[in-house]
């Protein structure tokens, strides 16, 4: 058993690694360190919590750590990486309904005995506690519905729903009032279960209001929230860790959220009262059809116009990922590098279905990260390029989104592959993306289409390339 005093210098130590770990983390190359502090920082957090003063049976511990550890293990090891995006939404859900759940079983505890205003700030805590915790249970799970395609992306526009949110928001705050100042018993209870139930329909009606390409926001907000609802867990348990670590989470989730907007030039307000590509509560059509025809092109002729380019950049996108294409394209990178040919990949801040994948993806297949960019730092360099090749990417590179003002996606900063001397688009379809609006960039005159999928197309320009030598 650890004292009191052990345990908060572990409690210290663990902290500094936290913030170590996200330091380490906000960049590729340092990434992989970053995860190695928070591993360590996570594994002195439980050691001190468990042997410390305030656990007196380790037996019920140790039967959670070994189930809940081995449903952990078991789903790290199934999961594919497309299905990342929807994993991380159920880990937050999982935050959540573990606030919800200390939360009751806090204002349950009738050993903790409060007077006056402390009382009043312990019944604030488990009120907020559950409050937040719902709202990320509720919210991540629609958002894992989302992700994983249960649930259409179109948003779901209730009438009058900017109303009900502010009845929501009236009716929880007198609820809490009646609840600050009930006797801890049945009606305390009674409360919470009401408050409980106005969260939740809340947080579900929050994501479900959110369309197509706002969903990057939405990701990062719950991550947010997941955080703020661990804080809340801290002040509940009285554990100082728990309400940093929850902080830390908290912030750096509302900063991503911050950048996710801003790389999508969208208002987080606007964003949070929802129906992206709509006007007036009612959804528009995604902008102006786009006319023409398109091009098509074979590996062969692809790896001939590759072949005789002195500058190419690669856009990779969700479809990458859905192909596992990484690998080969790094491949075809290198062989067109040994040739001299300049290339370098873009990243659009929302490629993929969460931040950061296809810098993940990329890193998986060892691409070196001086040959990444970001969006802010490639985009003027399409027009001195000779081929930009898009691979499974859609939204991010549609021009509508500059072009065409009535486009639900209008104002949304895109990279501006069809400035190139050529575009490639690798895909399977005309189907569109994840935001369900056409691309005009496929009927361009400079635009050829590679329809296949994106490994197997990728596999057979590497051939040719390689016939070449
Ligand atoms: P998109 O969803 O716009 O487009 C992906 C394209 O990949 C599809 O049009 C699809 O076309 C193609 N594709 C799918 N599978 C394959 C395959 N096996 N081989 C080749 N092509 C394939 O992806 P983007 O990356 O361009 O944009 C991301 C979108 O996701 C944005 O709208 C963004 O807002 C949203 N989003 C992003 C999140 C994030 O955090 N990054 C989170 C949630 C949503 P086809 O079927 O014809 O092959």
């Amino acid at each position: 058993m650890m004292s009191e005093g052990l345990v908060t210098v572990s409690y210290i130590v663990a902290t500094i690694l936290f913030i170590l770990s996200l330091g380490g983390l906000s960049n590729p190359e340092t990434a992989r360190r970053g995860n190695s502090f928070g591993i360590s920082g996570m594994a002195i957090a439980i050691i001190a919590t468990i042997l410390g003063p305030k656990v007196t049976s380790l037996t019920p511990i140790i039967v959670a750590m070994v189930v809940g550890g081995g449903v952990g293990l078991y789903a790290a090891y199934k999961v594919q990486m497309t299905e990342m995006p929807e994993l991380v939404a159920l880990m937050h859900s999982l935050v959540g309904l573990a606030a919800v759940l200390i939360g009751y079983a806090t204002f349950r505890d009738s050993e903790v005995q409060f007077q006056g205003v402390e009382q009043t700030i312990h019944s604030i805590e488990i009120y907020l506690g559950i409050l937040i915790g719902a709202v990320t249970f509720s919210g991540s799970v629609i958002a894992f519905c989302k992700l994983s395609g249960r649930i259409g992306g179109k948003p779901l526009l209730l009438p009058g729903r900017h109303f009900w949110n502010l009845a929501a928001l009236l009716a929880v705050l007198f609820v809490g009032s009646m609840f600050i100042n009930t006797e801890s018993g049945v009606g305390g209870m009674f409360l919470l279960f009401i408050m409980t139930g106005i969260a939740l329909a809340f947080g579900i009606h929050m994501v479900m209001a959110i369309g197509g390409a706002d969903m990057p926001v939405v990701v990062s907000m719950l991550n947010s929230y997941s955080g703020w609802a661990a804080s809340a867990t801290g002040f509940m348990l009285g554990n100082d860790l728990l309400i940093v670590i929850g902080a830390l989470v908290g912030s750096s989730g509302a900063i991503l959220s911050y950048i996710m907007c801003r790389a999508m030039n969208r208002n987080f307000i606007s964003v949070i009262a929802g129906g992206f590509g709509t006007a007036g509560g009612t959804v528009v059509s995604g902008g102006a059809a786009p006319q023409g025809e398109t091009q098509s092109i074979s590996a062969e002729e692809t790896a001939e116009i590759l072949r005789n380019a002195a500058k190419v950049i690669l856009v990779p996108g969700y479809g990458m990922a859905v192909a596992q294409a990484q690998h080969t394209v790094f491949e075809i990178t290198k062989l067109l590098r040994e040739r001299g040919v300049d290339v370098h990949f873009a990243i659009h801040p929302v490629a993929g279905r969460m931040p950061g994948h296809m810098n993940v993806l990329l890193a998986e297949a060892k691409v070196p990260y001086d040959i990444v960019a970001e969006m802010d730092e490639i985009n003027h360099e399409f027009p001195a390029t000779d081929v930009a090749m898009v691979i499974g990417a859609n939204d991010i590179v549609n021009p509508a989104a500059q072009e065409d003002p009535n486009s639900p996606i209008a104002g949304m900063p895109v990279l501006e592959v069809w400035k190139a001397n050529t575009s490639i688009v690798m895909k399977r379809s005309m189907a569109s993306g994840y935001a369900g609006v056409d691309n005009p960039l496929f009927y361009k005159e400079n635009n050829r289409m590679l329809f296949g999928d994106a490994k197997k197309m990728l596999d057979e320009v590497l051939v040719f390339l390689r016939k070449s030598a």
